[in-house]
């Protein structure tokens, strides 16, 4: 559990690249400013080495040594580097206070350095720790051109540099270290935060899949965990809106098989026991059959709605007259439309209109859709059909109502399986609430689209493409 937790994944990916970093730029920092640190101190070196040559040769042109020794004594004071006078022959033959006198009479044992100076360069060296000073020294070397003399020596203990390079490093020790915990506090707070959202879905998911399918995940972002919530949100209300229409389906569909099979049970057994008697048979038997064909309907749609769920569309296309398969529809729907005083309005693009589809599919779909136009009509209601030409090579079918009309929110789900609006439950006791998502599933296997546009009180225009025949 520790293991697999986000948060701590994150924490030490953040960790370990801030350790590298920290790493790098610690050696990197201390490579150059050790390097840095020391060509200033050579430089400075240089500089009084500079002066003090002056101060020689002005001391050797005056004979007044007293400000010689007042640069040296500046130099050993300000920059803690002693001063040591060379002889064309290398012996040293003047030190400055700070520095040990009996180097004097010594010879400066390092040719390069010697040699160097005699040709009159600017020399540096770092000795190590068995050099007549006892001590690892950093020698900056300036010629003289004065006298016996061949050279100034400014000599700084190493060890003292690395006192004052060990403070620098702690200072920049100390900031690295602090800015990788600072680092690793805010690391530590966003991967917390940005898992958080997450834990919020898991943890809801699991109360849907336990049937709690209310449960919604807060919305507090904008960004891509903000999006992922509101995905969450909307297939936890389509499981929901899914869930109530299941529910309501099967309390509809025990509804509607039991009323036709009472009925029908009721009506045959009073044939059988003569309560009805042979010459009025005829009349129960209509109904009986009415009955059967509802409840064959019921299958119809069940079955459909299960083939197209398990996505077997087969789809047998042909070309063919979409006019055609529009007036067989009207002529089904007349008894119905007659038996509500309605009147039906058809505006064909052309005389012909030849499509390339599967014809059967295409007629259940017109049917289904003029049906619910009429079914959702009152008394007396004019249906409009149309098609119009669309872009290069469709057909635009519209079919127009001015009934119930449908509202925005119920827009959303009319083409789900087994979704009705509950204001025409009651009333509409055929429908299965299957008739839109066959629609739908059937255009869609065409590779087309189905829209609706409704207006509550106002009536509703359901649209579809198809594609011409070549
Ligand atoms: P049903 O087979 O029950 O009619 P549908 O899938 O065809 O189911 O329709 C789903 C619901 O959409 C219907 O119950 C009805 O409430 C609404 N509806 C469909 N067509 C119309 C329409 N033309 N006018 C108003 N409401 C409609």
């Amino acid at each position: 559990m520790f293991k697999k937790s986000i948060v701590i994944k994150q924490f030490l990916l953040y960790m370990a690249t801030i350790s590298f970093c920290v790493i790098l730029m610690g050696g990197m920092l201390s490579v150059i400013y050790t390097n840095h640190y020391m060509s200033e101190t050579k430089q400075e070196l240089i500089e009084q080495g500079e002066k003090i040559a002056a101060a020689i040769n002005k001391a050797y042109n005056t004979g007044n040594i007293n400000n010689l020794a007042y640069e040296m004594q500046v130099l050993e004071d300000y920059m803690g580097a002693g001063v040591l006078l060379v002889n064309k022959e290398g012996v040293i033959v003047l030190a400055s206070p700070g520095m040990d006198s009996s180097l004097l009479g010594h010879v400066l044992a390092y040719d390069e350095l010697v040699e160097n100076i005699q040709e009159g360069n600017v020399v540096s060296l770092e000795t190590g720790s068995s050099s007549i000073f006892g001590t690892p020294m950093l020698i900056v070397g300036y010629p003289l051109s004065e006298g016996q003399l061949s050279g100034i020596f400014m000599c700084r203990s190493m060890p003292e540099i690395k006192v004052s390079l060990n403070e620098m490093y702690r200072a920049g020790v100390f900031c690295l270290l602090l800015a990788f915990l600072l680092t690793a506090l805010v690391s530590l707070v966003t991967s917390r935060k940005m898992t958080e959202p997450l834990m919020d879905m898991n943890r809801a998911a699991k109360e849907i899949a336990g049937g709690n399918f209310e449960k919604r995940v807060e919305i507090t972002s904008k960004d891509e965990m903000g999006q992922l919530a509101e995905s969450f949100n909307h297939m936890a209300e389509s499981l929901e809106n899914i869930e109530k229409s299941r529910r309501a389906f099967i309390a509809n569909v025990s509804h509607d098989l039991r009323s036709p099979l009472t009925s029908i049970q009721g009506f045959l057994t009073a044939m059988l026991d003569g309560t009805i008697p042979p010459e009025k048979q005829e009349r129960y038997l209509r109904i009986v059959l009415e009955e059967s064909q509802r409840l064959s309907r019921l299958a119809e749609g069940i079955v459909d709605m299960s083939r197209a769920q398990d996505s077997k569309i087969v789809l047998e296309e042909t070309d063919f007259d979409l006019n055609e398969i529009i007036r067989e529809n009207c002529a089904v729907l007349e008894p119905q439309m007659e038996e509500k005083g309605m009147r039906i309005e058809v505006s064909f693009a052309a005389k012909e209109t030849m499509v390339h589809a599967d014809q059967d599919k295409i007629s259940r779909v017109l049917h289904n859709l003029m049906n619910n136009a009429v079914k959702f009509s009152k008394e007396g209601g004019v249906i409009e059909v149309e098609t119009t030409f669309s872009g290069k090579n469709k057909i635009l079918v519209s079919v127009k109502d001015h009934g119930s009309g449908i509202s925005e929110e119920d827009q959303k789900y009319i083409f789900d399986r087994f979704y009705k609006v509950d204001s025409t439950r009651n009333k509409d006791k055929t429908g299965a609430g299957l008739g839109l998502s066959i629609v739908r599933e059937f255009i869609q296997a065409h590779g087309e689209t189905v829209a609706v546009k409704s207006k509550l009180g106002e009536g509703s225009t359901f649209l579809f493409t198809l594609k011409l025949a070549k």
